[in-house]
């Protein structure tokens, strides 16, 4: 069993027994990973409350067939920003459980790494946007490999340029023409054509989407998460609550 340290993101944590806590952490060296720290519960002094979802820490692991074996955490940031405001604590916490929910255990993504990494970044210093949440959604899902067709009909491989209204379906595999999506969620060009540039640029803040692209995006992309998911997210309730009392998509508490 051999030592190491790594820079992690922690993607979700329970108490475990009378002392102990089990995590779920995304390592940038190594992937997803589950551990268990002992005595975590009683003693602050060798984790300090690190070990909380969305924290980014470098973690001393032993590394092994398993559950590994959380020695030691340092804090570089519990992302203060984000834990003033529901709204962002909402989103990061989506995030997280996203990533854990969708990436397989072990193996290292650095890519999706980064952009977890700079999603939270964003929202400890933004308040929370949709557009935002929106455009992690898509870099994730073509980063997984799970992005849905947007230059070509996923129905009958025809080009979509000059197509002003099409389809979508998740099942399909994306974006339909008007011949293969009659009958399914209609989405405009304009929508996709939001989308593309959520993958071209690699900035947070840098899309905004108005309104009725907000909302069509955001059901082609949950209809695309969905599908991957075997039951739906903790997190997207609570996410959800609070959308239905801050309708314009920008949550602050006060
Ligand atoms: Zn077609």
């Amino acid at each position: 069993m051999r030592t190491t340290e790594c820079e992690s993101i922690i993607l979700g944590a329970t108490d475990y027994g009378e002392a102990d806590r089990l995590v779920t952490f995304f390592c940038h060296e190594h992937g997803k990973l589950r551990g268990v720290a002992r005595g975590a519960k009683r003693s602050r002094q060798r984790f300090g409350g690190a070990l909380e979802p969305f924290a980014r820490l470098h973690l001393q692991v032993s590394l092994k067939e398993g559950l590994v074996r959380i020695q030691g955490a340092d804090i570089l940031t519990v992302f203060p920003g984000i834990r003033t405001d529901l709204g962002r604590i909402g989103c990061a916490g989506y995030a997280c459980e996203l990533v854990d929910r969708l990436l397989p255990e072990g193996g290292a993504n650095p890519r999706l790494f980064r952009l977890l990494a700079a999603f939270l970044e964003f929202l400890d210093h933004s308040p929370y946007a949709e557009s935002a949440r929106r455009f992690f959604e898509i870099n994730l899902l073509n980063i997984l490999g799970y992005r849905p067709a947007l230059e070509h009909c996923a129905g009958c491989g025809a080009g979509l340029a000059g197509l002003e209204r099409l389809g979508f379906s998740a099942t399909a595999g994306g974006i339909l023409c008007r011949n293969c999506g009659t009958g399914s969620m209609p989405v405009t060009a304009a929508t996709v054509t939001l989308l593309h540039r959520c993958l071209s640029t690699g900035r947070f803040g840098a899309v905004d989407f108005p309104p009725s692209a907000l909302a069509e995006a955001g059901k082609l992309l949950d209809a695309s998460i969905a599908i991957h998911l075997s039951r739906p997210l903790n997190s997207l309730v609570f996410l959800c609550e609070l959308k239905e009392q801050a309708p314009g998509g920008s949550i602050q508490n006060d």
